[in-house]
């Protein structure tokens, strides 16, 4: 049987600076990636990835990914679909905030208490998403894909 590479998931979050909704997808995307789900994520950096890091960009193309993105301008999103793949599934804080009536997100460098919950509300949406694909089997065609390419530049 031959061995195949560990299977893991890339986590690309928006990080958007100017809003308070872009702090909650690096803090989520942090927390899964150290404290809730270690060796089974990768992060992989939105700026580098935009600036052409190959990478990156291949190990988008050939693992199962998930966006994290702010609000709805989808930054992450639309930059993965672009130069790599449709991501695998998505998730944006905002929307995410209003279904739970989480208001008045504010602090881009301090989260008030509300950022706090879309923070944990974020982390566990993205926690839900990564055991969900992780439990269901790769396909063939994602396997040959797999095997030759290098992952250097995803961390
Ligand atoms: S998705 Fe929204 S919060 Fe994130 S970088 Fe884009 S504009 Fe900023």
């Amino acid at each position: 049987m031959p061995d195949l590479p560990e299977r893991k998931v890339g986590i690309i979050a928006c990080s958007g600076e100017e809003l308070a909704v872009g702090t909650v997808t690096r803090l989520a995307a942090l927390k899964v990636l150290h404290e809730v789900r270690p060796g089974k994520t990768v992060t992989i950096c939105l700026p580098l990835f935009l600036a052409g890091g190959e990478g990156d960009r291949a190990f988008a193309r050939f693992h199962p990914t998930i966006t994290v993105d702010g609000c709805e301008l989808r930054c992450a999103a639309r930059g993965t679909e672009m130069y790599s793949g449709k991501p695998t599934a998505s998730v944006v804080v905002s929307e995410l905030a209003a279904k739970n009536s989480l208001e008045h997100i504010d602090g881009r460098r301090r989260l008030n208490e509300a950022g706090q919950k879309a923070v944990e509300l974020t982390t566990e949406r993205l926690t839900n998403l990564v055991d969900q694909i992780l439990a269901t089997k790769p396909s063939a065609e994602s396997l040959i894909s797999i095997t030759p390419v290098p992952v250097k530049g995803a961390r």
